[in-house]
């Protein structure tokens, strides 16, 4: 199989080391290595292709896999990616995880998609080839995209590292206007990528690819409310619902030594939380022990995706606590009477920025923070979104595409 375009033609022989080896010093410590470099000792032709010198010079098709219709099933289709621009890099994915987001997407849960729609923001690959001005990555280097893609830059929330909430419009990483190439984007679920450097996250060398993909939306989107209200070591900090985001609530939370409590629905899950680090965890329908837990809580993270009652969860926060809502959830039956005796927020917050996502990827990386996942066949994903919404996931699923491509697993 050919290095460059993962076809079986003769006159792209294998050059150098194999994929898999590439892969496995990647993840060993050695991703700085230029992939070029490492090719050049075996064959001339593979590494001037991977060089770039051909490579992303035109816009090209990518095998990808998404919906044809609104809730229809993910199926292998084609599309298009841009040709590099200067700052661009083009990215050979390996692994994206499967987010809430992406089924609700799909769905029209929160508005018709474009359609074609290839969901995916959870998304980790190899630097295949980089633009001339590019300085943030070498070719044969481990990338990361989360949830956007682009952002003016020059905005007051861009300037102060909050591109997810560019004043003049994020572009998010699928179903989103694309600025630079026109139509809609495209997401994670598929062969290759190219985003602008400013938008790809570092991966430490040695890293865990199997594992990264889903700190880049699960592990941001509930890291980036632990920092902004400060948790310190102690404080009791509650998580609700224990999906693919709050068992990363959960895990970043106890690694700041933080007394943290779940609240879940499915009876399965106490256990686990408890694995995960959790002082207890308790069941919604379990009023009686809500009630004891009246002005216990310093902060609430909520990773609910669906509306539900709160004013049961601002009961149990501390005079001046905040109840963050992280799932995009219509927050229902507020008493205004308990926020204002009790001087309690009710507040948002949406994924992070750039720097913040790769504070969250370096923190992992030092903390040993690894997601639980579940590793799927790209022909399992309609089979994973049931189970997701089913709440049978434990805790992310992400799609292994480094095994459909050449030489098998690159885990590592
Ligand atoms: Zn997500
Ligand atoms: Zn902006």
């Amino acid at each position: 199989m050919c290095h460059v375009c993962d076809d079986e033609h003769p006159d792209h022989a294998p050059a150098g080391p194999d994929r898999r080896k590439i892969l496995k010093m990647a993840g060993a410590g050695l991703a700085a290595v230029p992939l070029s470099g490492v090719l050049s000792s075996g064959g001339a032709q593979a590494a001037e292709a991977f060089s770039a010198s051909t490579l992303g010079q035109s816009p090209f098709q990518v095998r990808a896999y998404g919906a044809q219709s609104t809730g229809g099933r993910i199926a292998p289709l084609q599309i298009q990616r841009r040709a590099l621009t200067p700052h661009d890099v083009l990215i050979d994915v390996l692994y994206a995880g499967i987010c809430h987001s992406d089924i609700h997407a799909v769905r029209g849960d929160w508005g018709a998609p474009s359609l074609p729609i290839v969901p995916g923001h959870e998304i980790l690959g190899r630097v295949l080839a980089v633009g001339n001005q590019v300085t943030k990555f070498k070719v044969g280097e481990i990338a990361g995209v989360g949830c956007m893609v682009d952002s003016c830059g020059t905005c007051e929330n861009c300037l102060a590292d909050r591109e997810q909430i560019c004043l003049k419009g994020t572009t998010f990483t699928y179903d989103s206007p694309d600025k630079i190439s026109g139509g809609q984007t495209f997401g994670g679920y598929s062969d290759r990528i190219v985003v602008n450097e400013r938008f790809a996250i570092r991966i430490p060398p040695g890293m865990d690819l199997v594992s990264t993909a889903p700190i880049l939306c699960a592990g941001i989107t509930t890291f980036s409310p632990l920092r902004h209200w400060r948790v310190r070591p102690g404080q009791r900090v509650a998580v609700v619902g224990l999906g693919g985001l709050g068992h990363m609530a959960v895990k970043l939370a106890v690694a700041e030594r933080a007394d943290v409590t779940v609240f879940t629905t499915t009876p399965g899950k106490i256990a686990d939380a408890v694995r995960l680090g959790a002082r207890e965890a308790l069941l919604w329908r379990d009023a009686a022990a809500m009630q004891k837990l009246a002005n216990a809580f310093d902060l609430m993270i909520s990773t609910v995706p669906y509306a539900f009652g709160v004013q049961p969860f601002m009961d149990m926060l501390k005079l001046d606590a905040t109840f963050v809502n992280v799932g995009l959830g219509e927050a229902r039956g507020i008493n205004p009477a308990s926020m204002a005796f009790g001087r309690k927020s009710l507040a948002g917050s949406m994924i992070g920025g750039i720097a913040e996502t790769q504070a969250v990827i370096d923190h992992c990386f030092a903390r040993n923070i690894r997601p639980d996942i579940e590793l799927i066949r790209p022909d399992q994903i309609n089979a994973a979104y049931e189970r997701v919404v089913n709440k049978d996931v434990r805790y992310r699923f992400v799609i292994d595409f480094a095994s459909t491509k050449e030489s098998g697993s690159a885990s590592r």
